[in-house]
């Protein structure tokens, strides 16, 4: 069979005139050289937040910035098919169509503002939009270009359940209408445009897959067809040892095992949606990250095993704003259950815990959760123990204020004697206090809880230690 290649484009890399430009050029390349090529698109850069933010403030009665963003969206749509679709017909009917998906926001914001409540159903449908629109752009500047390109929209093929906001797809059902819709278009040589990020119910209800899911979404079309390869097209040069972001002098990793990155995206390097690995992995899809602004820069290949003689230390990440809760209690000790009731707990309020921590003597249960559901999980821990607490077997439930998660990530560290002990006299070297620590199950982590103050401080001082470890100094 022909060889496919999936490549997705996230929100810089259609975000502007040059961008768009840049990922023409890249489809064009990829045209070359594989008989089917699809691209999956995320939204131009700051729109899926714009939408969210406008579907928010519709909420809490706020319709008065609703006309800047509707010409905020216009605009930014508007001036891209200016700058690069010279074709009238073209232009013009791309515009009339994205025009009505920035009406539909102002009818959906009316109708969230007349509710008072916008329902994660709603904010479905509102964020869907930013897709929806990029295809059409994309698409539209794709066949100026010269190559032909048909936009889709993924809800018509990829069928989730209705976890809104984080909906997880029916691989079954998703593989055959993923081939029905996009065979057909591949096989007429043409390149499906398709939006990333969205879903819909069996009943054709919009879901999204979580914020950054659109490269999510090009494992989930990987996997259907399936593709030889999927790439991901992005801002950087490929994973790094960091966010460049946070240490100017991150480095590309040319490769970097599946293991590792799982543990990289989990814990916060917002590079790649954690999602996207099972789906790659599975399928035995061929899976690499590169640069829309830098395309001849070869980025970073994923592979089962990593280099066997690469970095012990690969990488540095850090997720912020989580705060540690603790259950503590003398009573505590040996009696049965209490850890299960404790994330039954924590689990109905439909949280999920990045870092569990236990000391050994048993008396107390800590773990880490999102800062913003603190003040939703303790009352509900306090209410499942209110038993233990009222007979002094639990003394307290508490919650810190806002921590760091940080985690060093390498296949080997922890085979590697003394590594371990060089990650925590680094951070005592910088006054980084760790606060609680984590082992990954899958043995290619550890992971430190710091304070939210320290975290720039800890991401870069660990970074340090990659670059010496590798120069064996
Ligand atoms: P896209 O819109 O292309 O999906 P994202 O903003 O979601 O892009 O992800 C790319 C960003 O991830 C980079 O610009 C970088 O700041 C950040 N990032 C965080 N950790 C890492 C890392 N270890 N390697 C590379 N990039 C990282
Ligand atoms: N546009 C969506 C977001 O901003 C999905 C993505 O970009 O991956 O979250
Ligand atoms: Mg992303």
């Amino acid at each position: 069979m022909d060889k496919t290649l999936v490549m997705k484009f996230g929100g810089t890399s259609v975000g502007s005139v040059d961008a768009l430009v840049s990922a023409t050029r890249i489809i064009r390349d990829a045209k070359r050289d594989w008989a089917r090529v699809v691209v999956v698109t995320s939204a131009m850069s700051g729109v899926t937040d714009l939408l969210l933010q406008s579907a928010s403030l519709a909420a809490q009665g706020k319709l008065d910035s609703l006309a800047e963003a509707e010409s905020t969206l216009r605009q930014k749509h508007f001036a891209a098919l200016d700058a690069l679709v010279k074709d009238e017909t073209l232009r013009e009917q791309t515009k009339t169509e994205i025009n009505s998906l920035i009406l539909s926001l102002v009818d959906l914001c009316n109708a969230i503002a007349v509710i008072g409540e916008a329902t994660p159903r709603a904010l479905d449908a509102v964020a869907s939009l930013g897709e929806r629109m990029s295809v059409r752009l994309l698409a539209a500047v794709t066949n100026e270009a010269g190559i032909k390109a048909q936009w889709t929209e993924s809800a018509s093929f990829v069928v989730t359940n209705a976890h809104f906001q984080n909906a997880n797809p029916d691989f079954k059902v998703t593989t055959e209408k993923t081939r029905a819709v996009l065979n057909p278009i591949l096989d007429a040589g043409v390149v499906p445009i398709t939006t990333g990020f969205i879903g819909a119910t069996p009943d054709g209800v919009i879901t999204t897959l979580g914020r950054g899911g659109s490269d999510y979404s090009a494992a989930i079309v990987g996997k259907a067809l399936p593709a030889n390869e999927v790439w991901i097209w992005t801002d950087v040069d490929g994973v790094m040892t960091t966010d460049p972001r946070i240490v100017k002098e991150a480095q590309t990793l040319p490769e970097i095992s599946y293991g590792e990155i799982a543990e990289l995206a989990y814990y916060g390097a917002k590079v790649l949606h954690p999602k996207t690995i099972r789906p790659v992995v599975e399928a035995g899809i061929g899976l690499r990250i590169c640069n829309t602004f830098n395309p001849s820069h070869a980025g970073t290949r994923l592979t089962s095993n990593g280099k066997k003689n690469g970095r012990v230390i690969k990488a540095v990440t850090a997720i912020r704003k989580q705060r540690l809760v603790t259950i503590e209690g003398r009573g505590m000790l040996g009696v049965p259950g209490v850890a299960a009731r404790a994330f039954g707990a924590v689990a109905s309020t439909g949280t999920s815990v990045p870092l569990i921590t236990q000391a050994s003597s048993e008396q107390s249960i800590c773990f880490a959760i999102p800062a913003e559901t603190a003040s939703l999980i303790v009352p509900a821990l306090e209410e499942t123990f209110a038993r233990e607490i009222e007979d002094n077997d639990i003394d307290r439930v508490w919650s810190t204020k806002e921590v760091s998660i940080i985690t060093v990530v390498g296949a080997g560290m922890l085979h590697t004697p003394g590594v371990a002990g060089q990650v925590f006299s680094q951070l005592g070297n910088h006054n980084v206090n760790v606060l609680a620590i984590a082992q990954g199950s899958s043995e290619v982590s550890i992971s430190l809880v710091v304070d939210a103050s320290d975290t720039e401080n800890a991401v870069k001082a660990l970074h340090e230690l990659i670059v010496r470890v590798e120069a064996g100094r």
